[in-house]
């Protein structure tokens, strides 16, 4: 029997699952989607009316809140100037834009910037710029260095440098050559330092790519800026370039612009995507240093870098992006991440004796803990916690026993009190 939504239409939810194929989905055990049909600010609304608050700005992208209007006004009015254009020979204004407002917030050493669609292919892009800027200076380097437990996208250099996982493992015969250290937690940071000294000495590496301080997908973790900047320090001395896949933490999540902004080392490339177009269409950037940039520029065509994707630079996203880093570096939206870092804070300050909350960490608007409870008591943990939250009005998107939230910048005091009280009712009930 088919049920009917608020529109007296039949459920999407329903209708869904004749076509649609979704990501990161075993439909066998998780065959039901939730339709939503309305966002604003920092809420979602379903087919049944619902709201949620998104305690995780549907996957770290809409730090403005949804559908905020400062964007969505200026995209419209591009949307009927200039759609899309080649980007191969052509130019247009959201774009030179774009680059001059990004080169404001970058790190100095930044120069040139190369668009592509999505946080995947930007750190694709990163990976082809480490790879190739040595061939172009004839030297033998054809491996990266990577963390253990990365994660840098879902194409094929992405996936090979990103820890292994469901997400990677069916296509480990078909990654580039990589090795790997684990992540500097201020215990281990000499060790960390002698594992790389030998990698480098045994390896021909041509980069290395990081995600900087926070690695999302590997739940929230952080590590140690000082051991990060031991380990780029060295990379540099070796000449390895220096890829910061900051996809999740750029635009203003670690508290400053970048978490690069933290380290003493700047990176030769960095990746961006999510968080750069404000959660409304996508799109990925990737950055780099007049060096990078010098070792392609020849009268030897084959020394160019010979990718481009049919969408570049399309102009609504850059309309996006420039709208969304005007916002970022108003004084009211760094008020607000202030003043949600504050609330984290004192959050966290007020939890972090409980005896079920472990590894309670925080920066800038991310934070976190893992729950200290009997996980065979659970099944599936994970999906029980994610249903607790939802049905409380809540949507975070807990990994494993981490819960998280990384909510919009815009969001209420009211509502950080209500995903609060949520996690408290979790540490009551689990
Ligand atoms: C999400 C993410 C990616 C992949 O971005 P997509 O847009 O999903 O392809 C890469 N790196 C990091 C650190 C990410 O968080």
């Amino acid at each position: 029997m088919s049920k009917t939504n608020i529109s007296g239409n039949k459920h999407l939810s329903e209708r869904d699952q004749k076509h649609l194929w979704h990501p990161l989905t075993q439909h066998k055990v998780s065959p039901e989607m939730l339709a939503i049909t309305r966002a604003s600010g920092a809420r979602i609304f379903d087919e049944d009316g619902k709201e949620y608050i998104d305690g995780i700005a549907s996957w770290y992208t809409c730090m403005y809140g949804h559908c905020n209007e400062a964007i969505t006004s200026k995209v419209a009015r591009q949307m009927q100037e200039l759609d899309q254009v080649v980007f191969s020979g052509f130019t247009h204004e959201p774009a030179v834009k774009l680059s001059e407002a990004l080169m404001e917030i970058l790190p100095e050493n930044q120069q040139k910037l190369f668009f592509n669609d999505n946080g995947s292919t930007a750190t694709e892009i990163g990976i082809k710029m480490a790879l190739q800027y040595h061939h172009n200076l004839g030297n033998d380097r054809k491996v990266m260095l990577a963390f253990e437990e990365g994660f840098h996208g879902d194409t094929f250099g992405a996936m090979s440098v990103s820890g292994l996982s469901v997400y990677n493992g069916a296509f480990k015969d078909h990654f580039i050559a990589v090795v790997r250290i684990p992540v500097p937690n201020g215990e281990n940071n000499t060790e960390v330092v002698r594992k790389l000294k030998e990698l480098v000495s045994d390896y021909k590496i041509a980069g290395f790519i990081y995600e900087p301080l926070v690695q999302g997908a590997a739940a929230m973790k952080m590590h140690d800026a000082k051991g990060l900047d031991d380990i780029l320090r060295i990379c540099k001395e070796n000449e390895i370039v220096c890829v910061a896949d900051e996809v999740m933490t750029g635009f203003g999540k670690t508290g400053k612009y970048f978490a690069s902004d933290y380290l003493e080392t700047k990176p030769d490339v960095i990746c961006m995507s999510k968080a750069l177009t404000a959660g409304l269409l996508p799109m990925g950037l990737t950055s780099c240093t007049q060096e990078i940039y010098d070792a392609f520029y020849s009268e030897d065509i084959s020394k160019g870098l010979f990718h481009g994707h049919t969408y570049t630079a399309n102009p609504l996203a850059c309309t996006a992006a420039l709208a969304g880093v005007e916002l970022l570096t108003s004084e009211e939206i760094q008020a607000d991440i202030k003043r949600v870092m504050e609330s984290h804070r004192r959050f966290a300050e007020k939890i972090k004796d409980h005896p079920k909350v472990t590894n309670s960490r925080q920066l800038g608007v991310i934070y976190a803990f893992d729950l200290n409870v009997k996980m065979e008591r659970y099944g599936n943990l994970r999906n029980k916690l994610f249903k607790y939250f939802m049905d409380q009005g809540v949507f975070l998107r807990p990994l494993g026993n981490t819960i998280y939230i990384s909510a919009p910048y815009v969001i209420s005091d009211a509502e950080l009190e209500k995903i609060y009280s949520s996690i408290e009712q979790v540490l009551e009930e689990f």
